[in-house]
């Protein structure tokens, strides 16, 4: 089959979706405008932005660092390892080797320094892995772009995750949740930062050909924390309608976006600093338990910006700290 677009090279790319199928250069072409245009529709950046990018070591988030340097966006990366055995170091290797084939070197927070390796800190705390990832992610994405005076967060939340997490979010009736989500999260004064997922208009299958095609190495394997998520079912539902019914995953979130739909207040109107992570989307987080609104104040122990006397990731390692000495205490008996 030839490319639809050059009509010369062979196509690579089988888009049914879009009635399309590319060469990889008039692919690359079609992806990176699908970008820009979902950037330029909900004025996620400004030309002079400074961007955060948040790199996993997965393909979307590399994809994502890819375009936006390739778009002229000031950027540099972030690499949170998590502490997962194996998994974390195999990420960590994709991201420093994409990093360096691009002259850049990521800024990198090693949760296990931190003293806040993921799976102990959940076993310790009893509570599910992607809640306390969650917590500590949304705290060091703010840290290190005040710290680094960025003026934005993006992330490689791409078009099925958006889709997968609405339709969790419709299946509970999580209104809250519903109102809020939007590829744009507006910042804040007193220092939450702006959050944006410049992919929400392409796909998985669309980034990972994206990635295969322009030769980034990127970690295939799943988060091994995610095996429950309900995220991933979600997902399947969803590929299995697709499938059948090319094009309408976005059908299903631009007419959740438009402003007109009553589910949700545009960002200017509900502005929300923190969200729950994708394997979290159907969990009240404690920014929406507490209802906070308003502007935000210093945690009374670190100076982030919280709604409460103390900040989610505060009390969090304060609940680690004591389960530890409780553990130690049980133990020298
Ligand atoms: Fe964190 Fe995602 Fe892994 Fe859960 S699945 S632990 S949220 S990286
Ligand atoms: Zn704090």
């Amino acid at each position: 089959m030839k490319c639809k677009r050059c009509r010369r090279a062979e196509a690579a790319v089988d888009l049914p979706s879009h009635h399309a199928a590319f060469c990889p250069d008039c692919f690359f072409l079609f992806f990176r405008r699908q970008v820009t245009e979902g950037i330029r529709k909900l004025r996620l950046l400004a030309p002079g932005d400074r961007v955060l990018v948040c790199v996993s070591g997965g393909k979307d988030s590399l994809v994502l660092w890819d375009v936006l340097m390739d778009e002229g966006y000031e950027t540099e990366g972030l690499f949170i390892d998590l502490g997962i055995d194996g998994y974390s170091d195999r990420s960590k290797e994709k991201v420093l080797a994409y990093a360096a084939s691009r002259g850049k070197t990521p800024i990198v927070v090693e949760l296990a320094k931190e003293g806040i390796p993921i799976p102990e800190a959940a076993r310790c705390v009893r509570m599910q892995e992607c809640s306390v990832c969650g917590t500590v992610k949304r705290y060091f994405f703010n840290r290190v772009a005040a710290e680094g005076k960025f003026t934005v967060v993006a992330t490689g939340h791409n078009l099925d995750d958006e889709t997968a997490r609405l339709l969790g979010n419709l299946l509970h009736w999580q209104r809250g949740h519903l109102a809020r989500q939007h590829p744009l999260l507006p910042g804040e004064e007193g220092g939450l930062v702006r959050k944006v997922k410049p992919l929400w208009r392409v796909s998985e299958v669309e980034t990972a050909a994206y990635g295969f095609l322009k030769g980034i190495d990127y970690v295939t394997e799943e988060c091994p924390m995610s095996e429950d998520a309900t995220s991933l079912v979600y997902k399947e539902a969803l590929s299995r309608i697709e499938d059948r019914m090319p094009g309408t995953r976005i059908v299903f979130y631009q007419g959740f976006l438009d402003p007109s739909n009553p589910l949700r207040k545009g960002p200017e109107a509900a502005p929300i600093p923190e969200e729950a992570p994708m394997a979290d989307a159907l969990r009240v987080t404690d920014v929406e338990a507490e209802g906070d609104t308003g502007t935000p104040r210093a945690c009374a122990a670190c100076g982030a910006p919280t709604y409460t006397e103390t900040c989610s990731f505060c009390r969090l390692k304060e609940r680690i700290r004591k389960a530890r000495s409780m553990r130690t205490a049980r133990g020298s008996r």
